[in-house]
């Protein structure tokens, strides 16, 4: 038996998941504590946010918080390891593509926006001290945490969580962004695919069991909008500063951390035709979707587990 709750945060959902349901309730409570912790640290929709205060600086040297420090880490470590396909300064260019509120706020159809094609400033114009956590931001940049504050509130939380349970297992998902952490339950975690996070949980679908570390998913189907009736998505290509022009509609990826995972996951949208060859090389498995709808695994993504051997309802 499984203690299971449910919630909404950082504009989605979450799941927070433990192998023994006595400890559920002191779980989700350090979950909700790093939820709130992380929203006002690094929440690019808060007017009170440390990020908004952050990118209101821009030109100066700013110290930040020892949370906000690990956002930005983890964003320039994104950057690194993806050679720029993942990049925190498409600030900017994420909101004139038109995604410039919470996604709940942004209307679905609009008027024609006129984009126009420009390199986005690059992640090594941020100067940022690990240590002295220190940051400056060039004029003119916005910081844009997306792509790895959530996943990094995952780890987080499947940290704090499993911190006060003392044992067992925990398993967070913030919009299908999951952490787990402690003592897988026997049949490992059970999770099934799909591109959208809010899918139900249904027999017969796809379902891989994962033990440790995360898996994150970013896809262009779901955060999605229509501007003059072009179709415009949250993924930017940092090098045209506009919605990435992909073969792949959603990509899955397993890592030792959901950081690297949602990393990996977005840098694969962006990459296109060059992902399958840098997850392999990363030894990073992943599941891609093309337009189509046509599945491609890579890097060793693990086999669907039987559906005799399923708890149903589990993720
Ligand atoms: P999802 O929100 O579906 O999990 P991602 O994890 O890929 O998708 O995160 C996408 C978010 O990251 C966007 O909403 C935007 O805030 C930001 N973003 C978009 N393109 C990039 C990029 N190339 N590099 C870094 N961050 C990005
Ligand atoms: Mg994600």
């Amino acid at each position: 038996m499984l203690g299971i709750a449910d919630d909404r945060a950082l504009g989605g959902s979450v799941r927070v998941i433990v192998t023994r349901p006595a400890d559920l309730v002191r779980a989700k409570a350090a979950v909700d504590e790093v939820l709130r912790a992380i929203d006002i640290a690094a929440s690019r929709f808060r007017e009170d946010s440390e990020l908004t205060r952050l990118n209101g600086m821009a030109g100066q040297e700013v110290l930040v918080s020892p949370l906000l420090a690990q956002a930005v880490a983890a964003a320039l470590r994104g950057a690194r390891l993806s050679g720029g396909a993942v990049d925190p300064t498409i600030g900017s260019a994420v909101k004139l593509a038109g995604y410039d509120a919470d996604f709940d706020s942004v209307p679905v159809d609009g008027a024609e926006l006129k984009l126009t094609a420009t390199t986005v400033p690059g992640w090594q114009s941020v100067q940022f001290g690990e240590a002295s956590r220190m940051v400056r931001i060039p004029t003119g940049v916005e910081l844009d945490l997306g792509a790895t504050a959530k996943a990094l509130a995952s780890d987080l939380a499947a940290a704090a969580a499993i911190k006060v349970c003392g044992g067992g297992g925990v398993l967070v998902s913030l919009g299908g962004d999951i952490a787990v952490a402690g003592e897988a339950p026997a049949e490992g975690w059970l999770i099934q695919t799909s591109e959208d996070s809010s899918a139900a949980i249904a027999e017969g679908e796809e379902t891989i069991s994962v033990r440790t570390g995360g898996i994150a998913t970013s896809s262009t189907t779901v955060r999605r909008w229509t501007r003059g009736g072009a179709v415009l998505h949250h993924i930017i290509d940092p090098a045209t500063g506009l919605p990435v022009d992909s073969c792949w509609r959603t990509a899955s990826v397993i890592a030792a951390t959901c950081v690297d995972a949602n990393i990996a996951s977005t840098a694969a949208i962006v990459m296109g035709g060059k992902a399958e060859s840098w997850l392999a090389a990363n030894r990073l498995p992943g599941r891609l979707v093309d337009r189509d709808g046509h599945v491609q695994r890579v890097a060793g993504w693990p086999p669907p587990v039987a559906n005799s051997d399923r708890v149903p309802n589990t993720l």
